[in-house]
């Protein structure tokens, strides 16, 4: 089942997914461009529902400012199933000392999220969000996965990563996978396409995890001209079954409602055509549709 913010959810039922976004977000790192206002995350949902898209997996974690006790209403009025998130991101997303105040409690909180509620709503999370470090694992990086690790087998909860730049995910997959017993079907490797190297897609697909892209904005300009190549070499290698696709709209100015976009509804409108052209009908109902079902769906053990 996938646990949504409404409740549990049989995976056939989840439809067209945005498999990484923020519909609330608050970063140290990004003062000014709060994700914060209702109304707009509402309109964003509101324009991606009507460009046809039925689910958003939020990946904001512990400490970010979700507002999940919003979220259920959110999820009501628009028809969009929604799934929420706990974990832990990059120290530098958090005020000065809030890291060191729940560093040992860590495991304890991802739990209680996934199986009580969220602060103090009854909001369950559907998943367990981590970040890497720049091309190695930092200290912090390992503890908040070490901790990932200890609730995702306390309860089955997928583990979605955001890697720095796009890189380190072997290092990742080496940690959870090979030393902490984590099955990699668990696993969703974020941002990938900030690090472009068919030949590093190849071996993490091989390695059995979820590959995970975002879909084009200011923040990915960079490497927006190269995710249908990565994921036309991802389909010709055989792993068109392990794609995912998310706006991560980080920023209020990335909104496609009420900043410059293209946000959340691009996926639909511009980026699933052009997949269907290049690639096939097949991949992109895979992409957008059957592989969201499978990466979130969990034997719930609590
Ligand atoms: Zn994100």
């Amino acid at each position: 089942m996938i646990r949504t913010v409404l409740g549990e959810l049989r995976p056939e039922a989840l439809g067209v997914t945005d498999s990484h976004d923020h519909l609330f977000f608050r970063s140290a790192v990004l003062p000014g461009q709060e994700l914060d206002d209702e109304a707009a995350a509402v309109a964003e949902v509101e324009a991606f529902a009507a460009a046809g898209g039925q689910a958003i997996v939020q990946w904001t974690p512990y400490g970010l400012g979700r507002q999940a006790e919003l979220l259920p209403g959110i999820s009501t009025s628009t028809g969009v199933s929604l799934i929420a998130a706990t974990g832990l991101h990059r120290r530098e997303h958090y005020p000065e000392g809030f890291v060191d105040k729940v560093r040992d409690d860590l495991a304890e909180i991802f739990v209680r999220e996934l199986t009580v509620g969220i602060g103090n709503s009854s909001v369950r999370a559907g998943l367990i969000k981590v970040a890497g470090g720049f091309h190695v694992l930092d200290a912090h990086a390992e503890l908040v996965m070490r901790a990932a690790a200890e609730a995702h087998h306390q309860t089955g909860a997928p583990i979605a990563i955001h890697h720095e730049l796009g890189s380190a995910a072997d290092a990742v997959l080496d940690l959870l996978v090979d030393e902490l017993d984590v099955h990699p079907a668990a696993m969703i490797l974020g941002h990938l396409n900030r690090f472009p190297d068919h030949r590093v897609h190849l071996e993490l697909a091989a390695r059995g995890a979820w590959l995970a892209f975002d879909g084009p904005s200011r923040a990915n300009n960079a490497t927006d001209p190269q995710l249908l190549d990565c994921l036309a070499a991802l389909v010709d290698a055989g792993y068109a079954d392990r794609l995912l696709l998310g706006g991560d709209t980080t920023t209020a100015r990335a909104r496609a409602a009420t900043g410059e976009g293209p946000g959340m509804p691009y996926l639909l409108t511009h980026l699933r055509p052009r997949i269907e052209r290049h690639l096939g009908a097949e991949v992109a109902a895979a992409v957008f549709r059957t592989n969201p079902a499978r990466a979130f769906a969990v034997d719930w053990r609590g």
